[in-house]
């Protein structure tokens, strides 16, 4: 679907990320884990990356909204955005992407994400919950330090709904004394800790390419089947 969406309200969900929430067009259906490219209409300023970016969709789709988030950098196109007023329109064609939820329940999700590729998996795992599907969901969240940490609210809340999914977050920079999650960066050690047998999962992949590499390469040095290895790589970072 190629149609304008309204922006709605904005809100800081971390350190330097925001999200943009938008009214959902009547007929606009999409699957939990897609993304939507968003075009600027006529903005103040551009650079040569041009006006038009792809976001994931975070929300889930039984939610009554669509929503962006994103980490804010410098560059034209994130400054326009973020100072876009209410009720602005924004072009948006999709949803694109098949990075989404397997449905044989039986076989366990692990997700290994590092900060702002946790977008669609907060889509699918609020989905998952609210469907009440007997999927196990592992979730390992990682960024430098708990302040750079989006969504850890909106996950400890579906940890509680959902006894079924399990919530690790990790700082991986530095973390006050009293901080509950993991600390250090996610290796191998820390990945058998949560995931008892670790040919059974299907794993997910998400956020900046470097990442994603290396978490792919973690798992194949632990001799997890690549059939069963799913990524998205958020190109750009
Ligand atoms: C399927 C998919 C889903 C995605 N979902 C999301 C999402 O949910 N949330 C999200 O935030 N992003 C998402 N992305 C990435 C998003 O589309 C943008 O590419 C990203 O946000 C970067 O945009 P930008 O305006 O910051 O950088 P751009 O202006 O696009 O610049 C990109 C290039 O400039 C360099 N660059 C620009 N600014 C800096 C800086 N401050 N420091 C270092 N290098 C810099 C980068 O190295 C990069 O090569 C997704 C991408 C894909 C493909």
């Amino acid at each position: 679907m190629i149609t304008n969406v309204k922006l709605i309200r904005k809100e800081s969900i971390a350190e330097s990320t925001m999200a943009f929430y938008f009214a959902k067009p009547a007929g606009f259906d999409f699957r939990a884990g897609q993304s939507v490219d968003y075009t600027l209409l006529d903005p103040p300023e551009t650079d040569e990356e041009g006006n038009k970016r792809t976001f994931t969709l975070m929300h889930a789709p039984y939610e009554p909204e669509l929503v962006a988030a994103m980490r804010m950098r410098d560059t034209a196109f994130k400054r326009t955005w973020k100072d876009l007023p209410i009720g602005t329109e924004i072009k948006l064609d999709g949803p694109y992407g098949d990075f989404t939820l397997h449905n044989t329940t039986s076989t366990p999700a692990v997700f290994i994400i590092g900060g702002i590729g946790v977008t669609p998996v907060r889509s699918m795992i609020a989905q998952a919950t609210h469907d009440k599907t007997a999927h196990q969901i592992t979730l390992l969240h990682a960024s430098r330090t708990p302040a750079e940490l989006p969504l850890k609210a909106d996950f400890e809340r579906l940890a509680k709904d959902n006894p079924n999914f399990s919530y690790i977050s990790v700082a991986s920079d530095s973390a006050p004394d009293d901080w509950p999650g993991e600390r250090g960066r996610i290796d191998a050690e820390m990945v058998k800790k949560y995931v008892p047998d670790l040919n059974r999962p299907i794993y997910y992949l998400s956020g900046p390419p470097g990442m994603v590499k290396a978490m792919r390469q973690l798992l194949v040095d632990l001799q997890v089947n690549e059939d069963s290895i799913r990524t998205e790589e958020f190109s750009g970072y």
